[in-house]
């Protein structure tokens, strides 16, 4: 392990501590970037993830500061403090037959985003990805709110990706039928194995926020569409799934 690494990790444990001076894990790894403590990413610069984080929304950036969760950074994940607790094996495997320890990854049982900086992995930017993950499961957790899926029918939604009727019919309606994709686009329609639609729905909800915010704003909705256009290759369906999207998210004033 690189000194620069060793550092970098002892910041990042601070972030465990419920202290009311220990800086919360956006503060933390702004400063990480900013003291040149964060080891070099592979497929983002740290400039770009304090770009990122600086132009965010407040109701993305809510997400990172409150209390309880904590992002771990490393080469691998296996390498940094918050491992342990998770309870998972280097040696584990996905779905899809990657090494758990060596990935990024948000788990909802401890609130840790893990951005694994050696695993190029498949997502635009693995900060927002990761982080609209920890926005899917955290949002509304806490206070579940009501939407009505049938005339009369209300469902409760504590986890938007998984319950959101809108959510559910936009993927069953536009992403289930999409056929002859490649794997990587497949991993939005059924997940790591392929046939898991609800991870699929989860992915889809990451990855359309990375699209989203990769970059500057006003080009949202564009870079959303080209995302799509690598599963949809009907321009109005690919349209419409863009915009349904958007809705949603402005739903839960996750954007404006
Ligand atoms: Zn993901």
């Amino acid at each position: 392990m690189s000194e620069c690494l060793q550092v970098a990790l002892e910041e990042f444990e601070l972030l465990g501590t419920d202290d009311d001076d220990k800086p919360d894990a956006y503060q933390a790894l702004l400063d990480a970037i900013s003291d040149g403590s964060l080891p070099p990413l592979a497929r983002i610069t740290q400039e770009e993830i304090a770009q990122q984080m600086t132009e965010m929304p407040d109701n993305i950036l809510r997400v990172l500061k409150q209390p309880g969760l904590q992002i771990f950074v490393g080469k691998r994940a296996d390498d940094t403090p918050g491992w342990a607790a998770t309870g998972i094996q280097s040696s584990d495997v996905t779905a899809d037959g990657r090494s758990k320890g060596s990935l990024s990854f948000y788990t909802a049982r401890e609130n840790m985003i893990f951005i694994s900086t050696d695993e190029p992995g498949g997502s635009k930017n693995v900060m927002v990805h990761e982080m609209g993950h920890a926005l899917d499961f955290t949002i509304v957790k806490d206070n579940p709110v009501m939407v009505e899926s049938a005339p009369g029918i209300d469902i409760t939604v504590s986890r938007i990706s998984r319950d959101d009727p809108e959510w559910v019919k936009m993927h069953d309606d536009y992403l289930l039928p999409v056929k002859d994709v490649n794997e990587w686009f497949n991993y939005f329609i059924g997940g790591p194995s392929g046939t898991n639609n609800e991870m699929g729905r989860a992915e889809l909800f990451a990855e359309g926020l990375a699209a989203y915010f990769n970059g500057n704003h006003a080009e949202g909705k564009t870079r959303l569409r080209n995302f799509l256009f690598n599963g949809i290759k009907d321009t109005d369906k690919r349209r419409i799934v863009a915009e349904k999207m958007i809705d949603i998210w402005k739903r839960y004033k996750i954007i404006e």
